[in-house]
């Protein structure tokens, strides 16, 4: 039953001609399925649907070909050749009675146009803002008229097709309009540059065009942003920001506001709590009597219900919390507040994008594998049999395991050696900034409390003999990993000399309770965000401290998350000292040396303690004297041992999850005769 103060969240919403059956609002978010991967997009999408967002949109959806941000992989409208794979995506959403959004893109200067070869266009000419070696040339007021018949065949095709909302896309500095209003990419001279009137000039013809065009059947979206977050550098909320939405109010149908660029937007929890762009979202809301959309990794419908009220927004949206529970809206409608599972805001979903592969999460392991797995969030197979398992380890491998054992119905032990559950979750979620991983934890806890047929044993290390005492039916092993101090990692595969002196430590060391101090350096050379937070660690601590690492930035990684820039920001202003480009070569007396990565040149650095983050290595001695013992486990009625998580190989808290999850699933699914695990869309060649 659905608690009466959240029955606001469920009242409609007329957006122009469309209505909304309530406030929940997927906003476009890249997926890595786009034009390439069309049938799990609309999977993945529809599921959404089904869980209860009321508005589910497509990711950036580029008009043509001068807008190619190959090879990032995003959806396109080129020409009547895509309208087939959109319809799927389309069918998908209305099959459950929601609305399907477009977000109409033109990626104007930002697009460097590799794959189409056409030279970029832009409100003014100059180099791409990315790496590539490519410049813009300024478009013409001939080019500008072209582009605008351009959006207009687009709105046409997205009606044709059967969308709902349509969308002017003006957020992010990846986009055309927005590039017409900066003052740093507009420097014309003609009725759309100089004046603010001028520089939106672009953007509300676009708007006028698309209301013409489809308005009658479509409401028409705007996205914008309303602070760069660069100060005077960049647009800025109390200034064009809010001055543009005041001079196009009420021409939209609907304004989707947030801030800019993405790493500010989709900011982690690490940097930024959830409901954080409220003061930029109720900027607009003052200024407009449309709906607005706002996001912040809303998963609590107590926040949203507060935003709605104080008039911060009227439609929750939601990238990130659609991607970690596409069933959020349908639980709050339920009552089952227990069963969300909330976004934790590490970003890994990003990674797919980055990656060019369907989005992962790592609080959701059936996302991306709804189409070619045929994986349900919501929905898990019985059990095939009355066989019992054992699982040991219960970070988060062997949490996900043990859940989704349960769910299907099979008689689950869980152990771990610990006195408390979660595994690597529980000690790093202790570690500043990260507190919203426990969120991993706590989600597979409270679904683990209510299957009475998962038992759970802490301080219980297991051994050999106790496994073959237990006797269970199958055993998978999820013992995690450790971090070495030997320094093998990416750069390095045999251990430095004199990593073996005492004052040399690991991550493990400082999340068991040791205390840092004097000089410390922290050798990284995992690239992920565990170097930084042991800088973080030591600096709050009093330490002194350095951190070094081969790559040409901190936590080189982490650009995948949208991250690095805040990670080396905050390491500056904690005083850490940064060195880059350096591989260690040898520990000597409270002292280590460095050789530069691209000349002869050494360094030397005295400390009192080091922290090599380089890799971790399996804790698998457990899961290697079960199989050397195979006969023995046998005899005691064990039909198989596994292993999962990173007991097999160390990787991400996704990756972990994911792995315990397959291994659930595939419990007795004996079946298949395919060569592959799982289907793939693939090019078809015609004559
Ligand atoms: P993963 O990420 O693969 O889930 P973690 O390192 O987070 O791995 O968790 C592994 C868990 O396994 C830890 O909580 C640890 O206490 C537990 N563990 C390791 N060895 C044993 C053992 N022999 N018996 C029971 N639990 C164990
Ligand atoms: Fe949230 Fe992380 Fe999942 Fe992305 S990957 S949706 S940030 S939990």
């Amino acid at each position: 039953m659905r608690d009466p103060r959240y029955d606001i969240l469920f009242e409609p919403v007329q957006i122009g001609p469309v209505v909304a059956r309530n406030r929940f609002y997927q906003v476009p978010h890249c997926c890595g399925m786009g034009y390439a991967r069309p049938k799990t997009a609309a999977a993945m999408r529809g599921m959404k649907a089904e869980g209860g967002w009321a508005v589910v949109s497509t990711e950036e959806c580029d008009i043509h070909h001068t807008s190619d941000i190959s090879p990032y992989i995003e959806q396109r409208l080129w020409d009547d050749n895509d309208i087939e794979q959109h319809s799927l995506m389309v069918e998908a959403v209305h099959a459950h009675n929601s609305l399907a959004a477009i977000e109409l893109a033109h990626s104007g200067r930002m697009a460097p146009n590799h794959f189409s070869r056409t030279i970029p266009i832009g409100a003014s000419g100059g180099p791409n803002p990315g790496f590539d070696p490519v410049s813009a040339r300024q478009m013409t007021l001939r080019d500008i008229r072209e582009l605008r018949a351009i959006y207009r065949r687009a709105a046409l095709r997205a009606r044709a097709i059967g969308f709902d909302i349509v969308y002017v896309y003006a957020a992010h500095m990846l986009t055309l309009p927005a590039q017409f209003l900066s003052k740093r990419f507009n420097h014309r001279t003609d009725e759309y540059g100089g004046s603010l009137e001028n520089r939106v000039r672009f953007l509300k013809e676009l708007i006028i065009d698309a209301k013409e065009a489809v308005g009658d059947r479509c409401a028409i979206a705007v996205r914008w942003m309303m602070d760069e977050m660069m100060g005077e550098d960049g647009l800025q909320c109390d200034e064009e920001g809010i001055e543009v939405v005041s001079m196009l109010a009420e021409l939209p149908d609907l304004w989707d506001v947030n801030v800019s660029d993405w790493d500010n937007d989709s900011a982690t929890s690490r940097f930024q709590p959830e409901g954080f762009q409220e003061p930029y979202i109720q900027r607009v809301k003052q200024v407009t009597s449309k709906p607005v959309v706002g996001v912040g990794r809303f998963t609590s419908p107590d926040t949203m219900v507060s935003q709605i009220k104080r008039g911060v927004l009227d439609m929750i949206g939601a990238a990130r919390p659609s991607i970690a529970d596409p069933f959020l809206p349908k639980k709050i409608e339920e009552g089952r507040l227990d069963d969300i599972r909330e976004c934790i805001g590490c970003n890994i979903c990003i990674t797919g994008d980055y990656t060019m592969t369907p989005v992962r999460c790592t609080q959701n392991p059936t996302m991306g594998e709804e189409w070619r797995r045929g994986w349900h969030p919501e929905i898990i197979p019985a059990a095939k049999s009355a066989e019992s398992v054992l699982i040991v380890g219960a970070g988060p491998a062997g949490l996900e395991c043990a859940v989704a054992l349960g769910k299907r119905g099979y008689q689950v032990t869980l152990t771990d050696a610990n006195d408390d559950f979660g595994g690597r979750v529980l000690f790093e979620s202790a570690l500043p900034g990260l507190s919203a991983w426990r969120r991993v934890l706590d989600y597979r806890m409270q679904q683990l409390h209510k299957l009475s047929n998962v038992e759970t044993y802490l301080s219980s290390e297991m051994d050999l003999d106790n496994i073959i005492e237990f006797g269970a039916d199958r055993v998978v092993i999820a013992t995690g990993a450790n971090w070495r101090t030997d320094g093998f990692g990416r750069e390095r595969y045999i251990p430095v000399p004199g990593s073996d002196q005492s004052w040399v430590y690991s991550p493990d060391d400082v999340m068991n309770g040791l205390t840092l101090q004097g000089q410390v350096v922290i050798y990284d050379d995992d690239h992920f965000y565990m170097g930084s937070v042991m800088a973080e660690v030591a600096s709050n601590l009093g330490a002194e401290v350095t951190i070094v690492t081969p790559a040409p930035d901190v936590s080189h990684w982490t650009h995948y998350t949208l991250e690095q820039q805040a990670i080396q920001q905050h390491l500056a202003k904690l005083g850490v000292a940064i060195r880059v480009q350096w591989e260690i070569k040898e520990i000597g007396d409270q002292s280590v040396s460095f050789d530069c990565c691209y000349s002869e040149r050494h360094m030397l650095l005295s400390c009192d303690q080091i922290i090599m983050v380089t890799s971790r290595q399996p804790n698998d001695e457990l899961y290697q004297s079960c199989v050397d013992n195979m006969d023995q486990l046998r005899s005691a009625g064990v039909l198989t041992i596994d292993r999962i998580g990173d007991c097999v190989a160390p990787g991400t808290i996704a990756a972990a999850v994911y792995s315990g999850h397959l291994w659930a699933r595939q419990l007795g699914d004996d079946d298949s005769d395919s060569e592959l695990p799982f289907s793939r869309e693939l090019i078809k060649v015609s004559a």
